[in-house]
């Protein structure tokens, strides 16, 4: 018995030793691959942006969008950011990605500007590698020129966990982009470890409550102490507050209650093309008092 027992083992560690080298290999290919094919990708046109709606929680009227940046790639589709954005970051390539996607969100709120839209605020999410980036500043004034965009159009999201690697840098930063006229956002706030002393420091103008506490806020009462906290906290700094990943009329209705000033997610629509924003967009002309039915739409 136990030479069987012996040999099973050792047989289901060598499987098991086997799966797990080629699911590494794998993991390596694909991140070569992905490598080589960003390389390119920049000059082949192969990013697009979708753009995700930001609602009045009192009254749905869409007041902005977030765009969120896809990859066209030749034959994997469309891939999304989360598989591609850290593997940009570490070769340096945020940044003229990120330069091309401040752009085209300009660039896009100009045209609905120009469509007879009115204006729409475009919300625009920083890497890390942005975040220390020499000219950005530069860069960002250069593309509000070029494109027009009146600068209080233009929404910069940067993380709490960027700000907090290091302070004094952001103070600066945030300083000098707040005075060329644009909003500026906390994205994903409250996974990071802002110290609440520190937020009264930087020139924000809006917090992103984290979806993750979105996500239960009906059922769990831990998530929906913290976002109640996020929302009065933001209000007494006088900031506005956005919640992110709203799936739910529940979630809506709870945001509701408790003064959330806008939501982003599911429930009102995904990430969708710039066309079918426009759409959106029509029916704020039209200020129709029902929340639009958007069906979903895949990314
Ligand atoms: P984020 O900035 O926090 O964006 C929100 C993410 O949540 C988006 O995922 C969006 O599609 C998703 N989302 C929105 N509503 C819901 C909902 O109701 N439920 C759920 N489950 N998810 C929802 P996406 O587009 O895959 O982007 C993921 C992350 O990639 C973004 O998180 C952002 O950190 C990064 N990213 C996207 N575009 C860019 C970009 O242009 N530049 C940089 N540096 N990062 C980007
Ligand atoms: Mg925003
Ligand atoms: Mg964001
Ligand atoms: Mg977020």
């Amino acid at each position: 018995y136990a030479g069987i027992a012996m040999y099973r083992a050792k047989e289901t560690g060598r499987n098991n030793f086997q799966f797990y080298t080629s699911s590494m290999n794998e993991r390596a290919m694909e991140r070569l691959r992905l490598e080589g094919d960003l390389r390119n990708a920049v000059e082949r046109g192969e990013f697009v942006l979708h753009y995700q709606p930001q609602v009045s929680v009192d009254n749905n009227q869409v007041v902005g969008v977030e765009a969120l940046i896809r990859w066209q790639h030749p034959t994997l589709g469309l891939v999304s950011p989360a598989r591609f954005i850290q593997i940009a970051e570490e070769m340096g390539l945020i940044v003229p990605i990120g330069a091309w996607v401040m752009r085209t969100a300009c660039r896009q709120s100009m045209a609905w500007q120009r469509e007879g839209y009115g204006e729409v605020r475009v919300a625009v999410n920083l890497s890390a590698r942005q975040f220390y980036q020499q000219d950005l500043a530069t860069t960002i004034f250069d593309i509000l020129q070029e494109t027009g965009l009146p600068p209080h159009l233009l929404e910069l999201e940067l993380t709490e966990s960027m700000m907090m690697a290091d302070v004094e840098h952001a103070a600066l930063l945030l300083r000098k982009l707040k005075t060329l006229g644009v909003q500026l956002s906390i994205d994903d706030f409250g996974t990071g470890y802002s110290s609440l002393a520190y937020l009264k420091r930087f020139p924000i103008d809006l917090l992103k409550i984290d979806q993750s506490f979105v996500r239960d806020i009906t059922v769990d009462p831990d998530d929906a102490a913290i976002v109640t906290s996020i929302i009065s906290l933001a209000h007494s700094l006088r900031l506005d507050v956005i919640a992110e990943g709203v799936e739910t009329e529940a979630q809506l209705a709870y945001l509701r209650r408790h003064g959330c000033d806008y939501m982003q997610g599911y429930y009102f629509s995904r990430p969708v093309p710039a066309p079918e924003v426009a759409h959106m967009l029509t029916q704020r002309k039209e200020r129709a008092p029902a929340l639009p039915a958007v069906s979903g739409r895949t990314v």
